[in-house]
């Protein structure tokens, strides 16, 4: 072996090692895919070839050489299958691979190698002639071809230029993010077609040399680098595809001519049918008597709306969106729909608003009733009251103590029950927004006075002190409600007397903070801080038995919660059980003048 056969022989063993690195590699990675397995087989038959035309080269006889030849043939004509399959796979048409498509692949690669194996038969279908060429720097085998060789490439060729423009074809649609690796594949994929050209142009040193498996070699780690380096690339197409397999929406994608090209499996559910009856056919054929429902939608590309669609079980309401398709080259090429079924959030919906319309129904009717039965209950209570008051006048002719004292308690218990329903009436009327506020200039002095008057005697009848006290900083005339304001006030000191034992109760009427204040504290028997919220609401009473030793409805406080918003203020309460009470109503202090929070500390 000369110098320059070494470093031929170097050369080509080193490109074997490299290839066999490179098939190991792939073959432990055969986990990603069928193509991993291809990639191997065609690195391993690289390197074979490489090696065995390393042997040929080394060697020096010409029997030697050519059975070297004749072997590198299992490595030739292994690669070009190998490199097909491995693009079918890679680029997922591995469904075209069907057993039988593989056999017929491999027959004229068969036909090759058991034509080489017998050339000396003489049947000169791969060489015609072979001699040595010693010419040269070093010495090679110097052959003419027949016609099966020719054959054999024209197949070769077929297939590899096949894969590359498949392969080319995949890597050009990987996104932008993607372009090192897609340089590097479609390069990859290019090599082996561009070094046989620059091979078969002769500009190369040493012209009988083949440096096919040189460039294959590096075909397959450019490749190899793509693909395994990037690998998780890989996932990104199947993370998306069991995306659309597993979510609950329906997809359908449709040509322009509305066929389905996709449908994923949810969308299949609602059809009722497998993939395989769908895909390629138009989707007006599986509506039947609802194909109308993509009339109105059969041009609009891009669109978001609900639908309403006859299941075979029940009436069903879809979220319905059209999203347009563009190509690489953005023409129109398609449409999406997806749907999401929304049954069940529109029932909810229609629940609760048939929900809210019966309780505004049933609210009105309650309001209403009271508004007429409080109204109706009225008119004979007066009758009873006129006509009890007039025995008690004697117009009737006159009483004897024996008969006094039942009409008094007419008189007291019909009392009773008119105040009852006017606070009835007052509530049913503020709860129908039809009880107003008549605003005008009022004497809070004179609010004061007459509740004082009016409730006194409940007071001194149950021993209480009741003391009434509008303060120097409260202006003379503000501006009010007297009427309103009187009932709050008799609410509250009723209340103070009703739920007190004795002690003090006061009415009192102050400004503070530019805002009119009314105060009732007494010292009863006070409210648990738990109830202190509810007591403000209608027929809520601290003690509600039937058996309770004071009576009411429980609606004052209602009452005077909902005059007090009516007139724009607020109310609280303060209060300790068995230590006494106190209500504060906080007004706007509007003042004769129109003047709001004035400061009136000294108008009196
Ligand atoms: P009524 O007095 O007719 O029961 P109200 O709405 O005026 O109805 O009051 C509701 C409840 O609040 C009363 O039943 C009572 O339990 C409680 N309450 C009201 N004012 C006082 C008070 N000053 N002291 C203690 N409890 C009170």
């Amino acid at each position: 072996m000369n110098s320059a056969q070494t470093i031929v022989v170097a050369g080509l063993w080193g490109t074997a090692i490299l290839a066999l690195a490179i098939g190991v590699y792939s073959w432990r990675r055969r986990s990603m895919g069928e193509w991993a397995i291809s990639f191997a087989v065609l690195a391993f038959a690289i390197a074979f070839w490489s090696f065995a035309y390393g042997m040929e080269v080394a060697v020096e006889t010409q029997a030697a050489k050519l059975f070297w030849a004749k072997i590198e043939y299992v490595g030739i004509v292994t690669v070009p299958v190998a490199w097909f399959v491995f693009a079918l796979q890679y680029t997922n048409r591995a469904g075209w691979l069907t057993r039988r498509w593989l056999l017929a692949l491999c027959i004229s690669p068969a036909l090759t190698l058991l034509l080489v194996f017998t050339n000396e038969w003489q049947h000169d279908l791969i060489w015609t002639e072979i001699g040595m060429d010693s010419s040269g720097l070093i010495p090679v085998l110097a052959t003419t071809h027949g016609v099966w060789f020719w054959i054999h490439s024209a197949y070769s060729y077929i297939l590899i230029i096949a894969g590359a423009i498949l392969l080319i074809q995949a890597f050009a649609r990987y996104p932008r993010a993607y372009r090192r690796q897609n340089a590097s594949l479609v390069a990859g994929a290019l090599l082996p077609l561009v070094a046989n050209v620059i091979f078969l142009s002769g500009v190369l040193p040493l012209p009988h040399l083949d440096y096919t498996t040189f460039s294959f070699a590096i075909c397959c780690l450019l490749i190899a680098n793509a693909i395994f380096r990037y690998r998780l690339f890989e996932l990104v197409p199947v993370a998306r595809r069991t995306a659309v397999d597993n979510m609950r929406d329906g997809l359908i994608v449709l040509d322009l001519q509305n066929r389905i090209l996709d449908i994923n499996p949810a969308a299949l559910n609602l059809f009722q049918r497998p993939a395989i009856e769908m895909v390629g056919y138009p989707l007006y054929q599986f509506l039947q008597d609802q194909a109308y429902i993509l009339d109105g939608f059969r041009d609009i590309t891009d669109m978001e709306t609900e639908i309403d669609v006859n299941t075979p079980d029940r009436l069903r309401t879809f979220a319905l969106q059209i999203s347009p398709l563009h190509d690489g080259r953005d023409h129109l090429s398609g449409r999406m729909i997806t749907f999401h079924d929304i049954t069940a959030r529109k029932e909810a919906e229609q629940a609760l608003a048939r929900a809210r319309d019966e309780a505004l129904a049933a609210s009105r009717f309650k309001s209403e009733l009271l508004a007429r039965v409080s109204h109706e209950l009225r008119t004979p209570l007066n009758v009873i009251l006129g006509y009890t008051e007039m025995l008690q006048e004697g117009i009737f002719g006159p009483l004897t103590p024996a008969q006094w004292e039942p009409t008094q308690k007419i008189v007291a218990s019909t009392d009773f029950l008119a105040r009852q329903v006017n606070e009835l009436l007052d509530l049913a009327r503020l709860e129908v927004g039809q009880l107003q506020v008549n605003i005008r200039e009022m004497s809070v002095a004179d609010v004061v006075r007459d509740v004082h008057e009016k409730m006194v005697v409940l007071a001194d009848a149950k021993g209480i002190q009741l003391l009434s006290q509008v303060q120097d900083n409260v202006p003379t005339i503000v501006m009010g409600d007297p009427n309103r304001t009187a009932q709050i006030l008799l609410n509250l000191v009723g209340n103070a007397i009703k739920f007190s034992d004795g002690g003090v109760v006061q009415q009192q009427v102050l400004v503070a903070d530019g805002r009119l204040l009314l105060r009732v504290s007494d010292q009863g028997i006070g409210i648990p801080a738990e109830m202190q919220e509810t007591i403000f609401e209608p027929f809520m009473q601290v003690d509600g038995s039937l058996t309770r030793q004071r009576s009411g409805t429980g609606l004052g406080l209602a009452i005077v919660k909902q005059l007090t918003e009516l007139m724009a203020g607020s109310i609280t309460l303060e209060s300790k059980v068995a230590q006494g009470s106190t209500f504060t109503i906080c007004l706007p202090l509007v003042t004769a003048n129109g003047e709001e929070n004035s400061d009136a500390g000294n108008h009196k």
